[in-house]
């Protein structure tokens, strides 16, 4: 490992996600020392702190594979499957305990799988542990404030039982949510909520884990040779954990992070239907950036890319959550605007214009070089007065463009897509009834 002061931290993190994981570690290693010097351990923690460590290395060591695989794709999912072992640790082992099962549970995979994806660099690693660690922290902290307590040493318990491990799960999700939602957003300023909190699937996926975590806990004390039944649900989860990833990269456009053609085509299609069904409106644009050859041809493909990246995210700035930005190939975007007023179209594509120019696209690392004076062009296309089918919407929106390009480039063309005339000699470019800039 190089030294302090070469760590990637430093130099690919914003200083203020920076602060936040330092203070999150400072704390969670703080309150951890402070607890286990306080309350160094119980006959309980003994007894349950090997079996829990060992069945969380073993877990581990299953789904090598599989979770390689994961961390391989990057992606923004935070769930982790090892939760289940120290939620379990949560509602069996004295605090402090539970928190260092957490974090040596995180070392192992960090030694065996993470630390060899570039995807995952060290310091996102030590991030996730420290909230990992702070929600053990919640979650044992709420038992504690309502008096439940933990299971160990309990008889069969019943209600209170049952709560214990419900009120763990639940606080421990929230913490969590709240950790990894503050630290993508400091990291890399997204702000759409999917970005933050992560999708209704990914959170059912996590409280599966939970409710793992909860019945582990259970078997162990009440039926220990049960817990045995936990690996292949655990196995099977942590696999469709992976589908779920490789489902949502086969929808992305790597390069921009945008959908790819098929997947904006899925989304598209689906809307339409919906639009059809509730007899609705939707819009499509097409944008061009104007010129781009000539930016990899006068600073290379590399400064190209970083346009293309920063094109992409300004225009998915531009315009709503729900609406749908695709990278069509090359130099040319799509987008999908549900549910859109026709008198509001002209006033978007504008917005996605007008933003596209004020861009400034620092060159390489040196950030004082920037390129400037980018634009693009834009076509737009109604449903339903530009058509009903999906190809034919996007054929209306292209013509647009094109008539866009032809007008002089860095401006916005409409069309009504009446061109059914036009087509049939093949020049469809010239046939568009109603086309205004
Ligand atoms: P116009 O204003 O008419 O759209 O001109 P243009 O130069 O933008 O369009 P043209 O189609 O002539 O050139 C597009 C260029 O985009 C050519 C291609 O090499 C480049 N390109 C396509 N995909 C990528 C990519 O992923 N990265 C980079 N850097 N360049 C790309
Ligand atoms: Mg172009
Ligand atoms: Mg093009």
């Amino acid at each position: 490992m190089s030294s302090p002061a070469r760590w990637a931290l430093w130099t690919s993190a914003r200083p203020r996600w920076v602060v936040f994981v330092l203070a999150s570690e400072a704390i969670a290693i703080g309150v951890t020392v402070a607890s286990l010097l306080a309350e160094p351990g119980t006959g309980h923690d003994l007894r349950w702190f090997p079996i829990l460590l060992v069945m969380g290395i073993a877990q581990a060591e299953m789904s090598r594979r599989i979770e390689r695989v994961r961390r391989w794709m990057g992606g923004q999912t935070h769930i982790n499957v090892t939760s289940v072992w120290y939620l379990a640790g949560v509602v069996l082992l004295s605090p402090g305990w539970a928190v260092v099962l957490a974090a040596a549970l995180y070392l192992h995979l960090w030694f065996r799988v993470w630390r060899h994806v570039r995807t995952r660099p060290a310091h996102r690693v030590v991030a996730s542990t420290a909230w990992a660690m702070l929600s053990c922290w919640g979650a044992a902290f709420v038992l504690h404030i309502t008096g439940l307590g933990g299971l160990a040493g309990t008889p069969a318990a019943g209600i209170r039982g049952s709560a214990v491990v419900l009120v763990a799960a639940l606080v421990f999700e929230l913490v969590n949510l709240v950790g990894a939602a503050a630290g993508i957003y400091l990291y890399t300023e997204q702000r759409s909520l999917t970005d933050l909190v992560g999708t209704w699937g990914d959170n059912a996926l996590e409280l599966v884990t939970l409710c793992l975590g909860g019945l582990t806990a259970t078997a162990l004390v009440y039926q220990p040779i049960l817990v045995l039944m936990i690996y292949p649900p655990l196995l099977l989860l942590h696999r469709h954990v992976l589908i779920k990833q490789l489902e949502a990269a086969v929808a992305t456009d790597e390069k921009t992070g945008l959908f790819n053609n098929a997947g904006w085509h899925h989304i598209a299609s689906r809307e339409l239907d919906r639009a059809k069904r509730s007899s609705g409106t939707l819009a499509i644009f097409m944008v061009d950036i104007d010129h781009f050859k000539k930016i990899n041809d006068t600073y290379g493909h590399l400064a190209g890319d970083a346009v293309l990246k920063a094109v992409a995210a300004t225009i998915n700035r531009s315009v709503r959550d729900y609406d749908s930005v695709g990278r069509f190939g090359g130099e040319e975007f799509v987008v999908l605007l549900p549910d859109i007023a026709t008198p509001d179209v002209g006033e978007v594509a504008e917005r996605v214009r007008h933003a596209v120019t004020q861009l400034a696209v620092p060159l390489g690392d040196d950030s004082l070089t920037t390129i400037k004076g980018l634009s693009v062009s834009v076509g737009t296309a109604i449903y339903p007065t530009a058509g009903t089918a999906l190809d034919r919407l996007i054929h209306v929106a292209d013509t647009a463009l094109l008539h866009a390009k032809r007008s002089g480039r860095n401006r916005v063309s409409h069309a009504d897509g009446d061109i059914t005339a036009a087509e049939t000699n093949g020049r469809t470019q010239v046939g568009i009834r109603s086309l205004g800039a």
